[in-house]
């Protein structure tokens, strides 16, 4: 909603924030004007410049300045395993486990019906047509323990029963209601070793 009222504008945008309402939003505005306007200079211009440069990798969906990332170029990485996660910071995750070489899809989110998040927010399409594109003889879903996460992972595990490729779910270690991002390095190590066949 644009007003005619700069202050405003500001309170307006910030509240695009998740979790920000107009009160944090005003304390927000009020902080970047008063206390912080360097700061807020370079929140401003990084944003610009991010929504200018980064785009979603053709390959995975993660973000990248380049039509494909580093992970989906690389040489040395199994080109047959597939992990599926929700968000760029849960393969941040796993890449910090270094027990994981093969590829990912990021879905950018989870089904979530209810707030209006189906198959195609998620990217479902793109999903499938990558694993049609290429050699894939394993899944390893590796969405959240949340309902939605689980969710997630069933409604893709469905959609490839009939194929040939092995649907697998990271393992034990992660508490029911876990997320990734939140769960130390060892725990999902663990957890991609001990990944179970799906379907
Ligand atoms: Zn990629």
């Amino acid at each position: 909603m644009q007003t005619n009222n700069t202050l405003e504008n500001l309170i307006e945008s910030l509240k695009c924030l998740p979790g920000v309402g107009p009160k944090s939003a005003l304390r927000l505005a009020y902080y970047l004007l008063q206390r912080d306007r360097k700061g807020a200079h370079n929140l401003a211009s990084s944003i610009e410049e991010s929504l200018k440069k980064l785009g979603h990798c053709k390959l995975c969906n993660n973000f990248t300045e380049e039509d494909t990332c580093s992970i989906c170029d690389s040489q040395e990485r199994l080109s047959d395993t597939l992990c599926v996660v929700e968000m760029p910071t849960d393969l941040l995750m796993l890449e910090q486990t270094h027990s994981y070489k093969g590829m990912y899809f990021v879905l950018m989110g989870r089904l979530s019906p209810l707030d209006g998040i189906g198959p195609k927010e998620i990217h479902i399409n793109k999903l499938l047509e990558r694993i049609r594109k290429s050699d894939i003889n394993e899944i390893i879903l590796a969405t959240n323990f949340t309902t939605e996460g689980n969710t997630t992972a069933q409604y893709i595990a469905e959609l490839l029963k009939e194929s040939k490729i092995n649907v697998t779910r990271i393992a034990r270690g992660l508490p029911m209601g876990g997320e990734i991002e939140y769960v130390d390095s060892g725990t999902l190590a663990q957890s991609i070793v001990e990944r179970k066949k799906l379907i």
